[in-house]
């Protein structure tokens, strides 16, 4: 393992020690980078054990390259994961198949599809061989840890963002997502991305023969009292009715389904005040559309160790969000744009898939090239 690219700064992490708030894949990665520098972490996890929705996650090469350099083993992560070998576009209404982009021709390390459930379990087997204590069933807020350096990393609703950066309450982006798996033992390496006016579902595969669906529909408001509850299948089945007769086939074996109102902040102006800091979706929660929260979170994580490692803690507040904010926000605004591009209608639509399968054909490395910029990004060696 190259433990360089987290040290070759100074080593102001050695005998730190650092509180973690929020054990989901931010806090993790964030404690395990920590650790890696010689920091002494504690991470505090509300939850009595770290569990995660039964969903699957995309890690694409920007947060592997993290994963990488944090010394994830590849034999854990390929035990873990299936390697991704194409993203395919699809006319959601028609079924048929618009473009076809080669993942494997991506440099760097693979774009992953993991079960949430097995990538924590990597992160908290790896944290704990680190010598990061895990204190489970510990709700906590910043006043109550008396160390070094404080991070929150508690999602959404995260207390440490609203101490930086004031109450804000976050909104409703008029998108609801159903999240399930089914059983698909034969199903290819492959994301595809099933377009309709309005609508939209994403299919991948997860090790144990499992397919992973996220379903999405455009809605006007989000009325229900928490912010995600068991739903009826037959209302998810209903938003597609008039879908490809291949696509209703995956959703009418679906059992057991969960609808959320998908809702965001504004991303953060303070990430670190004094020795306390934020990250991931505390900082900056995206519409999932171009599966970056949680890569970005990972991303967040390496670079604010990597600045608390270089120097003061002054330094690390400013250097921070200089060197996260733009790349955070060009994220979230392509995420935005994807949420329209996936649910376009009438003439539109038609022009904007004649525009991908154009592309497709005649130059499908165009398109990994225009998403150089996201996957191509090393965080381990920005400075
Ligand atoms: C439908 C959908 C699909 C998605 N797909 C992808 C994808 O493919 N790829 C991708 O990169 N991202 C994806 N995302 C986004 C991703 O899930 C999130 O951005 C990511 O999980 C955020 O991680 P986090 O660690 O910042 O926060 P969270 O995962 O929210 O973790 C916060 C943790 O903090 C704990 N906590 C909260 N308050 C406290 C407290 N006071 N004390 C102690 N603990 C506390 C919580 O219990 C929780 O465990 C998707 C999101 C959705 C909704």
């Amino acid at each position: 393992m190259n433990n360089s690219s987290t040290r070759q700064h100074g080593g102001h992490n050695r005998g730190r020690h650092v509180s973690i708030l929020g054990g989901g894949i931010g806090g993790l990665t964030c404690a395990l980078a920590f650790a890696r520098s010689g920091a002494r972490v504690d991470v505090y996890e509300q939850a009595p054990e770290i569990s995660e929705v039964g969903a699957g996650i995309q890690i694409t090469p920007n947060g592997a390259r993290v994963f990488e350099a944090l010394g994830l083993g590849a034999a854990a992560v390929e035990a873990a994961s299936i390697r991704s070998e194409a993203v395919m576009p699809m006319d959601g209404l028609t079924g048929r198949q618009i473009a076809r982009f080669d993942l494997t021709a991506l440099a760097g390390p693979a774009y992953r599809f993991y079960h949430r459930a097995s990538l924590i379990a990597l992160l908290l087997d790896a944290c704990r061989a680190a010598g990061v204590v895990i204190n489970l069933g510990s709700k906590k807020t910043v006043d109550e840890v008396d160390v070094d350096v404080v991070v929150g990393a508690e999602g959404i609703h995260s207390q440490t963002r609203a101490l930086l950066n004031g109450e804000q309450e976050p909104f409703f982006t008029g998108q609801v997502a159903w999240r399930a798996m089914v059983d698909a033992p034969d199903a290819d390496a492959v994301a595809r991305i099933w377009m309709a006016p309005n609508r939209h579902i994403v299919t991948y595969p997860l090790k144990g023969g499992l397919l992973n669906i996220v379903a999405v529909q455009e809605r006007q408001q989000w009325a229900p009292e928490g912010w995600a509850h068991r739903d009826d299948a037959g209302n998810l089945r209903h938003v597609f009715r008039d879908c490809a007769p291949e696509l209703k086939g995956i959703l009418s074996k679906v059992d057991e389904v969960h609808l959320w109102g998908l809702f965001r902040h504004p991303v953060a102006d303070v990430w670190g005040r004094d020795s306390i800091f934020i990250l991931g979706d505390a900082a900056h929660p995206t519409l999932p559309f171009l599966a970056q929260g949680a890569n970005l979170a990972i991303e967040d994580a390496m670079m604010l160790a990597r600045c608390c490692d270089a120097g003061s803690l002054e330094e690390a507040q400013a250097r921070y969000v200089i060197l996260r904010k733009p790349r955070v926000s060009r994220a979230i605004a392509a995420a935005n744009r994807n949420a329209r591009n996936y649910h376009l209608t009438g003439a539109a639509r038609t022009v904007a898939h004649m525009g991908l399968k154009t592309l497709g054909f005649v130059a499908p490395k165009l398109f990994l090239g225009r998403m150089d910029w996201l996957y191509g990004y090393d965080v381990t060696g920005e400075s």
